[in-house]
C-alpha cells in the first residue's frame, strides 16, 4: 500500500512525496483519511518550538476524520467501512506504538496516529466510529478542538449554570471552549482576543461580551463587568497565562490553564495570586475519555446544540500543508482543513 503524505524533513521543511506503508500490526487500522484538522501543535513542531525533535524524518497530524479500510488482527472496536473520529487522545483498544514507513529506502516514522495523508495506519485506541451519515469535515474536528475546548468546560471546570467564565485565545478550541461554556450555562461569557475576526466569530459561539486585547487592559476590562468565577487560557502566551490568574476573583476563582506554550517559554507568576485563593487547573486535552465524551458531542452536533462551522476554517489540499501551517500561525484562519479529495 502506498500513500502521498507530508514528510517533516527538517524544522521549517516539509516534503510531500509517496510513502509505502508495512503490513499491519495487531491492534492496527488501515485509514482512508477523509479530512484532516491543523492543530497549533503542528506548528511548533514545524517551526521547532517543542524541542529537539528526535523522531525526524516523520509524518504529522493529529486530528482527522476517514473510513476504515482495512483491520490487523485483535482489532474489535471498527470494522471496514466504519467511518472514525481519528485522536491523538486515547480511548479503548490496542495501544500500539508508531510504524516506520518506507520513503524509497528511507525511514520514516509516523506516530501511534499521522493523519497529514491520504493513508494512514492508526492505532485502535485513537479511533473513535461514528454514524456514518455524520459530517466528515466536522468529525475532523472531534479529534482535538472540538473535545479539547468543551472538555476544559465539561470536565476540566465543570462550572455551574449562572457563573462567569472567560476565554483569553478564540482560536479552535477557544471558540469551543466559548460554546462548552454556553451549552453549560455560564453568563456572561467573556471572550479574549487581539484580532477582530476572532472576536467575532466568538460572539457567533455564544461570547456575551468581547475584549480586544490590543486596545484595551483585559483584566480591568472584566472588572468592569463583574467577578470572574472561570478563566480559561487558549493562546499559549505566559504573559496571557498570567491575565487569566489575575483576571479571577479572589477565594475560588479559578484560572485553567490549556495553551501550549513554546518551548522555553516560562510563567512566572506573583504567589500573592494563590494567597487570595485563586486556583490553577492544568489539562490533559479537555481531560476526555474518547469512548464516553465523544458520543455526546457528537450528540450535540447532530442535535443543533452546536454548530461548529464557525470555527471550520480555509479547506486545503495536502500539497498546500506548508501554506496552512503559516496562514494559521498568523491567524489568516481559524482551524484550517486539510481535504484529502482535493487535487
Ligand atoms: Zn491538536
Amino acid at each position: 500500500m502506498q500513500t502521498p503524505a507530508a514528510i517533516l524533513v527538517d524544522i521549517n521543511r516539509i516534503v510531500i512525496d509517496t510513502l509505502t506503508l508495512p503490513p499491519l500490526k495487531p491492534g492496527q487500522v488501515l485509514i482512508e483519511v477523509k479530512y484532516s484538522g491543523v492543530c497549533h501543535t503542528q506548528v511548533l513542531e514545524y517551526r521547532g518550538h517543542r524541542g529537539k525533535d528526535p523522531y525526524l524524518p516523520h509524518c504529522l497530524g493529529h486530528e482527522g476524520s476517514g473510513v476504515v479500510v482495512e483491520v490487523g488482527e485483535k482489532v474489535e472496536k471498527v470494522k471496514p467501512g466504519d467511518a472514525v473520529i481519528l485522536s491523538w487522545i486515547k480511548g479503548s483498544g490496542a495501544n500500539i506504538a508508531g510504524s516506520i514507513f518506507d520513503w524509497k529506502g528511507q525511514k520514516v516514522n509516523a506516530g501511534a496516529i499521522t493523519t497529514f495523508s491520504k493513508y494512514s495506519i492508526i492505532s485502535e485506541n485513537r479511533l473513535t466510529p461514528i454514524r456514518n451519515d455524520f459530517p466528515m469535515k466536522e468529525a475532523a474536528l472531534l479529534g482535538c478542538a472540538i473535545p479539547t475546548g468543551l472538555g476544559v468546560v465539561f470536565n476540566t471546570a465543570k462550572p455551574r449554570a449562572g457563573e462567569s467564565l472567560a476565554v483569553f485565545g478564540c482560536g479552535g478550541i477557544g471558540l469551543c471552549a466559548i460554546k462548552g461554556a454556553a451549552i453549560a450555562g455560564c453568563v456572561p461569557i467573556i471572550a479574549v482576543d487581539i484580532q477582530a475576526s476572532k472576536l467575532e466569530s466568538a460572539k457567533q459561539m455564544g461570547a456575551t461580551h468581547v475584549i480586544d486585547a490590543s486596545k484595551e487592559d483585559p483584566i480591568q476590562a472584566i472588572q468592569k463587568i463583574g467577578p470572574l468565577d472561570y478563566a480559561i487560557e487558549a493562546s499559549g502566551h505566559p504573559a496571557v497565562m498570567n491575565q487569566a490568574l489575575k483576571s479571577v476573583r479572589s477565594q475560588g476563582g479559578t484560572a485553567v490553564i490549556i495553551g501550549n506554550a513554546k518551548q522555553e517559554h516560562f510563567w512566572s507568576l506573583d504567589p500573592k495570586e494563590l494567597n487570595q485563593g485563586k486556583r490553577i487547573l492544568g489539562t490533559w486535552g479537555g481531560d476526555n475519555h474518547p469512548d464516553v465524551h465523544y458520543p455526546r458531542y457528537c450528540n450535540l452536533i447532530h442535535y443543533g446544540q452546536l454548530n461548529v462551522k464557525p470555527l471550520i476554517g480555509k479547506s486545503y489540499s495536502l500539497s498546500q500543508i506548508e501554506q496552512a501551517l503559516s496562514d494559521l500561525e498568523q491567524g489568516h484562519t481559524l482551524r484550517p482543513i486539510i481535504d484529502m479529495s482535493a487535487p
